[in-house]
């Protein structure tokens, strides 16, 4: 039997959308892969994410990488941070609330969440040196662990291993509607670590030849920048065949098998003179 829906009522009772409407906010649970204690594997608890305050916005995570700073603060005993701690910050999600100033988001954006959003004040952000500004912004205290209160430290001011975070609005980037956000998320730690590698850390100059030891996540995302700055020769060096088979898919002109010789020997025979930079990862 054929069934009829209401459908132009249910549309009219859609409202319309309005850019930047501050909704109404309440606080929300969701699970977070937290630290309790120095020494301690994570655990899943449930959190509860406050609203996001002035210039804050909170985002709904739908994807995270994982990348071995986690680890870092894990082996570092929380690295200086209070327990417990929302451990990720390689995050991608949906903007869930927007507070108080905030203009460029609205709930519904997709965004990848920057780890460190400069602050344009300190004496690296005014000398035009945004990637070394120690004054990152961060948010405000918004998130809690249900069970007692606590207030969670966030990992670099992101916390992305959890269903909500709050994160200051300069750091939610938006992203194209046809970008996933599962393959975006990693544009968070690892791609800009590596592209950023070539173009801000030892900058790749068109015709350079570049040597690319060690190609995961990071490695590939060298890969990538030197290919955008028009390097003339990338040769990737790993163990694992598979590895330097996605190095030739992302780019790479070369390709060296370290565990058939000596690596150093098969560069210099690539480039007869040896390579103009290389980049460990
Ligand atoms: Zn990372
Ligand atoms: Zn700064």
């Amino acid at each position: 039997m054929e069934t009829h829906y209401p459908w132009d009522r249910l549309l009219w009772a859609v409202p319309e959308e309005e850019p930047n409407t501050i909704s109404p906010m309440a606080a929300v649970e969701g699970r977070a892969a937290l630290l309790l204690q120095p020494g301690e594997d994570a655990v899943i608890e449930t959190v509860v994410v406050d609203d996001p305050g002035p210039n804050e916005v909170r985002v709904r995570i739908t994807a995270s990488g994982v990348c071995h700073t986690d680890l870092t603060v894990k082996n570092l005993r929380g690295n200086g941070m209070a327990f417990p701690i929302v451990l990720g910050h390689e995050g991608a999600g949906i903007v869930d609330a927007v507070g108080e100033g905030v203009t460029h988001l609205k709930p519904g954006d997709p965004v990848v969440i920057a780890y460190r959003a400069p602050c344009e004040q300190c004496p690296a952000c005014r000398r035009g040196d945004p990637r070394r500004c120690y004054m990152a912004l961060r948010p405000g205290p918004r998130v809690h662990r249900k069970a007692d209160g606590a207030l969670c430290s966030q990992v670099l001011r992101c916390g992305t291993f959890a269903d909500y975070t709050v994160v200051h609005a300069k750091a939610a980037i938006k992203m194209p509607e046809a970008m996933p956000l599962d393959k975006a998320c990693l544009i968070a730690c690892g791609v800009v670590t590596g592209v950023g590698a070539c173009m801000n850390t030892t900058p790749v100059w068109p015709g350079a030849r570049v040597a690319v030891i060690g190609c995961g996540g990071v490695g590939l995302s060298v890969i990538q920048g030197a290919r955008l700055a028009h390097a003339r020769q990338i040769i990737a060096v790993d163990v694992n065949p598979v590895k330097l088979q996605w190095a030739r898919d992302f780019g790479a002109t070369d390709v060296v098998d370290a565990r058939d010789g000596d690596p150093v020997a098969a560069v210099r025979a690539l480039t007869e003179d040896g390579w103009d930079g290389g980049v460990e990862f």
